[in-house]
């Protein structure tokens, strides 16, 4: 007799690959293939963690400090704030809550996998919708919704590719759905964007029933070991998501060192202006080696390759020196590396890479 059988959806989708963390037979080596934060976590962070406290009792599942100091920060109502076991469980919780099968979600062309990963394994149909220049193209996306359309998911600025749209063009992609769609902004690079300019979205959710904002404490915040993101949802989505999510979903580390990673802004500051300074210069250097490289608005940037195969070439080299890029072949840019910013030896050693990697004439 055969075993027991997974749902549809599931058997179909591929399992998640995460960026490369180390590499056989090379002692010292710069990571720079998952955009966490080169400076790490906040020194009172750190400090939190050492106080653990006594670990046989549950942490508190509301999370009632962290949310209010989420809260207090942002300016947002606290009861409106749902935390999770990184970004990613929030997205999941939403798939499973919103999306069954026959109905379909929207990302765009080079998306965050976990979009479809989710949406398929809530048995739902991702579709995916051409970008213009790398940038979503919200006539696209608007064109793209049907009658089984259910979310539509944006990470602003997007991952792999780097580029953000407007707030103008945010609330002209909201305008278009119809009020029975979610619009879920994934803001996991928020923190490296211009505060004065970056279009946050906490106030749509205010405004409507049908936008939720997530956000993350594993890129700029340096906790992703930590595992804890949260999103902002109206009241009725707020509602659905402590219903489904594990009673103690977010553990009390990671509850601790968020609540104290928030108290330091100075390092988001800091952090940014890390990111500013090298992203500019890992541009400059790696576009003088007779190599097309893009900038971002977040902490990574792309560079470009003749073909798939001198790209997988240059990422096999590159970890030879102690570099670890990001291969983009899963994301449909198979002629590109992502690079995150990393430290200044990191992104020293990154560039020596490529310019070796270029005087061979491009093979490993
Ligand atoms: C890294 C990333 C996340 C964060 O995921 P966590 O589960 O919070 O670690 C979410 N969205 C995008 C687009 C990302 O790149």
């Amino acid at each position: 007799m055969a075993g027991p059988r997974a749902k549809d959806g599931i058997l179909d989708m591929p399992a998640y690959v995460g960026g490369r963390h180390s590499i056989e037979g090379v002692a010292e080596t710069f990571k720079m293939s998952a955009n966490e934060n080169p400076l790490g976590a906040s020194p009172l962070a750190l400090a939190a963690l050492q106080k653990l406290g006594d670990p046989s009792l549950y942490p508190d599942g509301e999370a009632l400090h962290l949310r209010t100091a989420l809260a207090d920060l942002n300016g947002l109502k606290a009861e409106q704030i749902v935390c999770g076991n990184g970004s990613d469980e929030i997205l999941h919780l939403l798939a499973q809550a919103y999306l069954q099968s026959g109905d379909e979600i929207l990302h765009t062309q080079h998306a965050f996998l976990i979009y479809k990963l989710a949406s398929r394994a809530a048995g739902a149909q991702p579709i995916e919708v051409a970008e213009t220049d790398l940038t979503a193209n919200v006539d696209a996306l608007l064109a793209a919704v049907t009658e089984k359309t259910k979310i539509v998911f944006l990470a602003n600025p997007n991952n792999p590719t780097g580029t953000m749209i407007s707030a103008e063009e945010v609330a002209r992609l909201y305008a278009g759905l119809r009020s029975d769609i979610l619009l879920l902004l994934d803001g996991a690079y928020a923190e490296y964007v211009d505060p004065a300019v970056y279009p946050a979205g906490f106030d749509m959710v205010e405004a409507h029933d049908n936008v939720v904002v997530t956000r993350t404490f594993s890129k700029a915040y340096g906790l992703a070991a930590l595992r804890l993101g949260w999103g902002y949802c109206p009241p009725a989505i707020a509602d659905v998501l402590n219903r489904l999510r594990g009673p103690f979903n977010v553990n009390q580390l990671a509850l601790q060192a968020g609540l104290a990673a928030l108290q330091d802004q100075a390092h988001i500051a800091e952090s940014r202006a890390h990111n500013h300074h090298w992203r500019d210069w890992l541009v400059q250097q790696i576009g003088g080696l007779d190599l097309y490289v893009r900038t971002t608005q977040a902490n990574f940037i792309l560079v470009s390759f003749d073909s798939q195969q001198t790209a997988a070439a240059a990422e096999a080299f590159m970890c030879t020196q102690g570099v670890i890029p990001r291969g983009l072949v899963a994301y449909g840019l198979p002629t590109s590396l992502r690079l995150s910013v990393g430290t200044e030896a990191g992104n020293r050693a990154a560039v020596a890479a490529l310019q070796a990697f270029m005087a061979r004439g491009g093979n490993d």
